[in-house]
């Protein structure tokens, strides 16, 4: 009943969907830099019926919103990141950025317009609902460290039961919701290494310590860790993206720094790559006699769904019968890394995909100057984040 009736209420807000979507699209921000579209979420709760309005939460203007129903229950959090990334856009299209070198490029601006208009609906039927509701409006999902981890350690996630959020994919069919248990979306790490061997004359190398071979053993020691180390089942990838030892042909440098990028999909992997990396560096000093500086940073964790969360999300997604979804279909592992892994280190919950493939165009992969969505998702991500909703806090348990 609760999930028709929101249904029937967001149809009726398509349009205002997609207008907030353009606005965002229009005026893009990078992370932790997000002044105008916090200013611009925190405006548009002045006159929604809400219970109560954060400001100014976590690292940088997160925004967390409660609604509470009228009788007792679970407490939710659902999430919508709101940041643009460092990409000059080149859709054409008449709502494109209008701001030089940066793009809404992840979807993002759709994220949030969905959520601005759900928190809005939920709000105006507070009558019907159990619980509460935390939405989160989270800034800087795509620079490290993340919004989220922000939010978390703001106690964002206190008496929650289980979190929720939704990615809309340009790569993934329109009209269709994908879902995964487990182990979803790799974790990330990052690294620099500084080998300092002895410079020298080229002709002389037995009066130098030449670095860069050292550093050409430990690039080629690193594609040993999957193959030999990480388990045939598991994944996880190591790339060395950056090998800084220009020179000139008869100088033996005496320096070089390397950076490399980790993804690992799970708990496990991720330990053993870093000490893996750690091994090999240290092993130079013995090996080539060099002095090495390691500097590892894990950042956003393996996102982990809740097995039971997920299966309820799956559960309320067919029961809502959306009439624009032909199919909640589950997904392969996704390798970018998220930030949400946060949120559900410290609650069970589910991160779920809402397929966005433009339609009779050509798409383009999240992060591309060209990246676009069709914009039907953004209601149906509404619809499915409300069945969601509507599962945990409309039932009066
Ligand atoms: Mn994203």
């Amino acid at each position: 009943m609760l999930t028709a009736e929101l249904m029937k209420r967001l149809d009726a807000k398509e349009q205002r969907i997609i207008e907030i979507r353009r606005h965002l699209h229009e005026h893009p921000e990078l992370s932790f830099e997000e002044e105008q579209t916090a200013a611009y979420i925190e405006d548009f709760y002045k006159d929604v019926p809400v219970d109560t309005v954060e400001t100014d939460v976590g690292d940088h203007r997160g925004i967390v919103v409660t609604i509470k129903g009228e009788k007792p229950g679970k407490t939710i959090a659902i999430r919508a990141d709101f940041d643009a990334l460092p990409i000059q856009e080149e859709t054409g299209l008449p709502f494109a950025s209008k701001t030089e070198g940066i793009m809404h490029a992840c979807g993002h601006d759709g994220h949030t317009a969905y959520m601005l208009v759900l928190a809005e609906t939920l709000a105006e039927m507070k009558g019907q609902l159990t619980g509460t509701i935390k939405v989160i409006h989270q800034p800087a999902e795509e620079m490290p460290p993340g919004g989220a981890i922000g939010m978390v350690k703001a106690g964002v996630l206190d008496g929650v039961e289980a979190v929720f959020g939704i990615h809309v994919m340009s790569t993934m069919e329109t009209g269709k919701i994908f879902y995964r248990s487990g182990n979803t979306q790799t974790g990330r790490a990052r690294f620099k290494l500084h080998i300092q061997g002895k410079g020298g004359h080229g002709s002389s190398p037995h009066m130098a310590n030449d670095a860069i071979v050292a550093a050409s053993s430990f690039v080629m020691n690193c594609q040993t860790i999957i193959s030999r180390r990480v388990d045939p089942f598991d994944t996880a990838v190591v790339t060395i993206g950056s090998f800084d030892g220009k020179g000139q042909f008869n100088v033996i440098k005496d320096s070089v720094a390397l950076e490399g990028d980790v993804r690992t999909m799970s708990h496990e992997s991720r330990e053993l790559v870093e000490k893996q990396v750690r091994q090999f560096a240290e092993g130079l000093e013995t090996s080539f006699g060099v002095e090495t500086t390691l500097k590892y940073a894990n950042d956003y964790p393996v996102l982990y769904n809740d097995p039971g969360v997920t299966e309820q999300v799956r559960q309320a997604l067919e029961e809502a019968a959306i009439p624009e979804v032909s199919a909640v279909t589950e997904v392969a592992p996704q390798p970018p890394s998220e930030d949400f892994a946060y949120y559900l280190q410290e609650k069970p919950g589910c991160f779920f995909y809402v397929g966005a493939k433009p339609e009779g165009k050509e798409s383009y992969p999240h992060h591309h100057p060209k990246f676009e969505i069709d914009e039907k998702s953004l209601l149906i991500s509404a619809k499915a984040m409300a069945a969601v909703v509507g599962a945990y806090c409309g039932r009066g348990e």
